[in-house]
């Protein structure tokens, strides 16, 4: 055994060495016995005979007539067994501090929890399955039929939205708890019928839009080809040729959501002629239409993205959205899908922060709640920070949107990129506080920590909607 006083032989137990201590020090602190003095000394013999098996006594009792009065009273401290702490009640998990969404109208707060309600009770409970199969659980369709005539009403749909926040409540609410649910839904109801609702005739609303609508018609939306993402506006090489009144569409779209089970979708191409973007509706069935769905994802497994070939596919003039004459068309219509995704980060994010928490007042190591840890409270306070930041932030962007009837390039550029940024870090902080289980679905941190890249990268990279900010604030166009 070592002679330093906080080096004591592992064999001691702290029991042993808490009696000792006692019965020498703190029955006789200012008269301790020496090591020779022993004999005379008033002292619990059995103890010491107990501890004399264990460790040198004469050492252990030298060292401490070495010890003034404080320093006695410290180690007698450090030696008592620890009371236990009575448990303090753990509060109710609160993602809205700051009451971000007090001042929400009737119709926004009614929405908000119907879909909260909808999403725990139907979507959350098939959340992992979905993600295990890789596939959208078609069930859930005719559900999010009347979830839709519940919260927007089939009649009464337009987009832009002219209520956005209630709107957009809709995303963040269904990506804090399934963000692959979510994505269905943006894809069917923001950008396809959105399309529709924007560029179409009114004859294509009545065909199109109105089963959209009643969700007995899903649709898809196919931007994004295998060879063009970011510089789809310059270089999107799917064709469209004029033959009399038939359409020939020929080219390739990848990662069209909803793509493998929508009955329609809209596919952006090229028309030869003019060479201007141009907007067409195809049905699933029609010949040279193929699909198929895009595998081995690790993000929003739960939505089908589909890689479509266009062979040769002939559609009637009637089935060419008359709205569209450039590329700048499907960008505005863009830009008020991008600010949706902000919306849908504020809510993933909350969603990860409040299943993080929740989890860490339950997680118990070394005998107390892993919530109980300083450094566990301060990323859980990092976090609520964030996820109060970007509820704030996307309430005054719906604001803005509401004022001025759309939010502009710029504004929802902004939006995708800080929201997504941050989503990120809350996910990060959310997973890596759950330890182990962080990567297990089992708590559903997981998989809302992977869907988050999903969300960072659809809708525009972050580079390219940074590029669209940067050149917004400077005059100068970084774009190469
Ligand atoms: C889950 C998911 C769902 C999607 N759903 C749909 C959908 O329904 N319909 C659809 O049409 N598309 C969809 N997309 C496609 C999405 O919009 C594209 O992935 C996105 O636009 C980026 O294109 P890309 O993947 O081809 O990346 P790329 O364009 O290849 O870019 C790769 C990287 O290079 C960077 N980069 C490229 N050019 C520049 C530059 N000039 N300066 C600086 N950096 C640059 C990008 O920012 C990015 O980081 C989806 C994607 C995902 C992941």
């Amino acid at each position: 055994m070592q002679a330093g006083l906080f080096s004591f032989d592992q064999r001691v137990a702290p029991a042993d060495a808490h009696e000792a201590l006692r019965t020498t020090a703190a029955s006789h602190p200012f008269s301790l016995p020496m090591p020779n003095d022993l004999a005379t000394a008033d002292i619990d013999r059995d103890v010491l005979a107990r501890l004399s098996e264990k460790a040198d006594v004469d050492q252990l009792l030298g060292a401490l007539s070495d010890l003034d009065e404080d320093e006695l009273d410290r180690l007698a401290d450090g030696a008592r067994p620890q009371k236990p702490q009575r448990p303090s009640p753990t509060p109710p998990v609160n993602a809205d501090v700051y009451e971000v969404f007090e001042g929400l109208t009737d119709a926004q707060e009614a929405t908000r929890e119907t879909v909260r309600s909808f999403m725990q009770a139907e979507v959350e409970p098939v959340a992992n399955d979905m993600w295990e199969d890789g596939t959208f659980p078609k069930d859930l369709i005719p559900k999010a039929g009347a979830l839709f005539d519940e919260v927007v009403g089939r009649d009464a749909y337009t987009f832009p939205s002219d209520d956005p926040i209630r709107t957009n409540l809709i995303s963040f609410e269904m990506s804090r708890v399934e963000p692959s649910f979510c994505t269905f839904w943006g894809v069917h109801t923001l950008l396809s019928m959105g399309s529709v609702a924007l560029f179409g005739s009114e004859a294509q609303k009545e065909r199109f839009l109105e089963p959209m609508a009643a969700f007995d018609m899903i649709g898809s939306w196919a931007l994004t080809e295998p060879d063009h993402g970011s510089d789809v506006s310059q270089g999107l090489a799917t064709t469209a040729r004029r033959e009399g009144d038939t359409w020939v569409l020929d080219g390739a779209k990848k990662w069209a959501g909803n793509a493998t089970f929508a009955d329609v979708t809209v596919v952006w191409a090229r028309d030869e002629a003019d060479g201007c973007i141009k907007g067409f509706l195809v049905e699933q069935e029609r010949p040279g239409y193929h699909v198929e769905q895009i595998g081995g994802k690790i993000a929003k497994r739960g939505v089908e993205n589909g890689l479509i070939e266009l062979d040769g596919v002939e559609l009637p003039e009637a089935n060419r959205l008359p709205g569209v004459s450039h590329f700048g068309d499907v960008s505005a219509q863009l830009a008020t899908c991008r600010a949706s995704v902000a919306w849908e980060a504020a809510g993933l994010a909350t969603g990860a922060y409040e299943k993080a928490l929740a989890y860490c007042n339950e997680r118990t190591q070394f005998g107390k709640p892993t919530s109980s840890f300083q450094m566990v409270q301060d990323k859980l306070v990092t976090m609520l920070g964030k996820v109060t930041a970007l509820q704030t932030f996307v309430m005054q962007l719906g604001r803005l949107e509401a004022g001025a009837g759309a939010i502009g390039n710029e504004r929802s550029s902004l939006a995708k990129v800080w929201a997504c940024d941050t989503m990120r870090e809350v996910v990060s902080i959310a997973r890596g506080i759950m330890g182990g289980n962080g990567i297990l679905l089992d708590h559903d941190v997981a998989r809302l920590f992977a869907d988050a890249e999903g969300v960072y990268s659809y809708e525009g990279s972050r580079e390219m909607n940074a590029l669209i900010v940067g050149r917004a604030i400077t005059g100068q166009s970084a774009f190469v």
